[in-house]
């Protein structure tokens, strides 16, 4: 005679198909990278400018920042598949040699994980790390394919017991987050007004510029900015690196007079001290960060107060060290304010389920010219999908990171993979 013991005791086997999904070790059967290619009608930072050209690798040079950009959006996409049939998606910055990346995936990590559980995400990052850090990968081409794996890990995660990562991470505390509309790509300051008021009739009230494609300097691009939208936008400044201490104190003094927001990356990423020294010296936070891939990066710059805003890119983080440098940010009372940039969607789904249990978390970074195209890229593992409009983010409410590739990101793949 079956008493009520036994129903408790079956119910949860009922509830699951008899299996708990914990129980049952899966193991890691194959990784697969991918690049993908986008074509863009305007490269990113807008139109060429005098002295820039397309090189035969499809790359421009910007003269504002001395940085390399490509032509097309590119990214390198990481699936997991496992033995029992799951998969998980990751992401990484593919944006200049892709296949750096992907080297590293199919030669050090894949062997590595082949045929290891994949349920414990941080505790693999931390084994996958220790694999270069002696000989000096602690960042760069490395830490970037480790963050494609971390993604797709926790992807599996989240899928494998049927939440989605914010849950994994300790719950969802925003459903929307604040977006700021990032880049404002026309030729002229006239143009580029105009494009922002078209977002503020959309509902955003929060804007950034970047100086270096603000021909007649950024003072004057900022007091254009400021009289085309009034006095209630927010409006921030990134100065892409390019600055000593003292210059870039003098020019935040300047846009403050303009009601700046925030005064973005003022001094050369490696200046831990310039940076600490124009936090101190103006009224406006400094954001910065996006360079940064781990806690051990951001900790010298935390402890001398380099920065108001933390910018952490989950294309270079991954969400293991998200997490971490997000918890390391509230405990030092700076405000997180995540970056986005070139990516088909998978690491900005990823980027939004970390951010949204973060206490400390205020905005997030929307590349509009990214983000909305790309969206078609990827299809929604539950019922809602990611979005921006009317000036936040909407998560989406499936498993994992909630978003997974599309038939359109795999007919975007290019070469082997
Ligand atoms: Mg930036």
């Amino acid at each position: 005679m079956r008493n009520a013991s036994d129903d408790r005791r079956a119910e949860p086997q009922a509830s699951t198909g008899g299996l708990n999904p914990m129980r049952n070790a899966d193991r890691i059967e194959k990784l697969t990278a991918h690049i993908v290619e986008i074509p863009r009608d305007t490269p990113y930072l807008g139109p060429l400018r005098d002295g820039e050209q397309v090189n035969r690798r499809g790359y421009i040079v910007r003269r504002g920042n001395r940085t390399l950009y490509p032509t097309t959006d590119r990214s390198v996409v990481l699936r997991i598949d496992t033995e029992s049939g799951l998969t998980g998606w990751g992401e990484t910055y593919g944006i200049v040699a892709p296949e750096a990346v992907r080297a590293i995936l199919d030669d050090i990590v894949a062997p590595v994980l082949e045929g290891r559980d994949p349920s414990a995400p941080s505790v693999i990052h931390e084994d996958l790390y220790d694999l270069m850090r002696v000989r000096g990968y602690f960042g760069g081409f490395y830490l970037d394919a480790l963050a494609a794996v971390d993604i797709a890990l926790w992807d599996l995660l989240g899928k494998r017991l049927g939440v989605p990562v914010s849950t994994l991470l300790g719950g969802r505390r925003h459903d929307r987050i604040p977006a700021y509309v990032s880049g404002l790509p026309r030729a002229t300051v006239e143009d580029r007004v105009a494009f922002a008021r078209d977002w503020q009739a959309q509902g955003f009230d929060s804007f950034k510029f970047a100086a270096v494609v603000a021909d007649g300097g950024a003072e004057a691009e900022m007091a254009a900015l400021r009289d085309g939208l009034g006095l209630r936008a927010r409006i921030a400044a990134d100065l892409h690196w390019r600055h000593t201490a003292p210059e870039a104190v003098r020019l935040v003094r300047a846009l403050e007079r303009h009601a700046l927001w925030f005064a973005e990356a003022p001094c050369a990423p490696e200046d831990v001290a310039g940076a600490a020294e124009v936090a101190r010296a103006v009224g406006v936070p400094v954001a910065l960060g996006e360079e940064y891939r781990t806690i051990h990066e951001w900790q010298p710059r935390l402890a001398v107060r380099a920065m108001g805003i933390a910018q952490p890119e989950m294309g270079r983080t991954g969400i293991t060290q998200f997490a971490r440098i997000g918890a390391l940010c509230q405990a030092n009372h700076v405000a997180v304010m995540p970056h986005a940039t070139i990516g088909v969607g998978i690491f900005m789904a990823a980027s939004l389920q970390a951010a949204s249990t973060l206490q400390g978390c205020v905005a997030h970074e929307y590349q509009h010219s990214i983000f909305d195209p790309n969206l078609a890229l990827t299809r929604p593992t539950g019922t809602r999908h990611m979005a921006c409009a009317a000036g936040e983010y909407v998560l989406p409410d499936g498993p994992g990171l909630g978003v997974e590739p599309a038939e359109a990101m795999l007919a975007a793949v290019v070469g082997p993979g």
